[in-house]
């Protein structure tokens, strides 16, 4: 049983970090397994301004190293590895990734969300070449150009104001007539004079030759038809949880895991934290708060499995 560790972490976003801290501090014996490398979604925030703590704006890689930093000071071993499945026999995990597996008592699935996609003619074509799901990464190439945000969240909204710093211009375009985002960020869209919102209206397709040259837009309302011209076109229109290689029986009908309110699935010693889990806000926060109760649950159940 020397070989078998007490908790396997998956996923190093805010939640996974945070519920590393939780364990190793509670002296668990455990493994944090990364596919890139720790951060987490939030290292491509260009800032966060509601992360407790931090006075001014702090840079999402700042945040996230720091966390990282914090995490491997306590003792994490964190490695490098793609979980293809989680198998459980008797009362043992067999998390296999890359040819390996490793052995475990407990299970914390802190394996977030990706950027979901349009799914139109030319969005994967022009991939890399003028259509991007990140703002901080690629908004630079876009210096006194014209570029289009699809979405009408927080995430729209604060990206579409980010990249006022470099685009002459920034087109938003919402299916709705009004965005879901915070009132703050709205304020901050509706009065820059570079950003152009275009409401009650989809994006049909992205055109282009060796990059992006327009997209085809359609009025929802009046089904008018027309193309906005543009080099760039960013993405944000929520995410899906990473679970593809989860049981589908822990999964709800939206593929997230479902957790009852200490993190718990329904597969005794399995937790899942963040924004892979039923009910998640998608706030950095409540991740690492999902993270310390996963932990913290995870605790309590080796502590329950060992008096067995
Ligand atoms: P979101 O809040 O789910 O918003 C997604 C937006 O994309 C919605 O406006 C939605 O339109 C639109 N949309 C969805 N599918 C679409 C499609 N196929 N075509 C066109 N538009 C589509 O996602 P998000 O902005 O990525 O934010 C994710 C989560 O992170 C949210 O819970 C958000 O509050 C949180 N977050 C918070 C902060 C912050 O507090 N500062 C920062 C970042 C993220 P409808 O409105 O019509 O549904």
């Amino acid at each position: 049983m020397e070989n078998v560790k007490d908790l396997v972490i998956i996923g190093g976003g805010p939640a996974g970090l945070t519920a590393a801290i939780y364990g190793i501090r509670a002296g668990m014996n455990l493994v944090l397994v990364e596919k890139f490398s720790p951060g987490g979604q939030v290292v491509n925030s260009y800032e966060i301004e509601n992360y407790p703590g931090f006075a001014e704006p702090v840079a999402g890689w700042e945040l996230m190293s720091r966390m990282e930093e914090q995490t491997r000071r306590l003792g994490t071993e964190i490695v490098n590895g793609d979980v293809t499945s989680i198998k459980k026999t008797g009362d043992i995990f067999y998390v296999e990734m890359d040819g390996a597996v490793i052995e475990t008592k407990s299970v914390i699935v802190a394996a977030g969300a990706s950027h979901r996609k349009l799914g139109v003619p030319g969005e994967k074509e022009y991939l890399g070449r003028g259509v991007s799901y990140c703002a901080t990464c690629d908004g630079a190439f876009y210096k006194d150009r014209v570029t289009v945000v699809v979405g009408g969240g927080d995430v729209a909204l604060e990206e579409a104001h980010f990249l006022t710093r470099f685009s002459s211009k920034v087109y938003l375009v919402h299916r709705r007539d009004s965005f879901r985002g915070a009132d703050i960020l709205q304020k901050r869209i509706l009065s820059s004079d570079r950003i152009v919102p275009v409401y009650n209206s989809v994006v049909e397709s992205v055109n282009g030759d060796d990059g992006v040259r327009s997209v085809s837009v359609k009025n929802l309302v009046t089904g008018e038809k027309g193309a906005i011209n543009t080099d760039g076109v960013f993405v944000f229109i929520g995410y899906d949880p990473n679970t593809g290689f989860l049981d589908r029986g822990l999964l709800n009908g939206s593929k997230e895991v479902e957790v009852g309110m200490n993190m718990q699935t329904n597969l005794e010693g399995l937790f899942a934290a963040g924004d892979i889990r039923s009910g998640s806000k998608r706030q950095i926060v409540m991740a690492c708060a999902d993270g310390a109760t996963a932990a913290m649950s995870a605790y309590d159940y080796l502590t329950e499995l060992s008096c067995r």
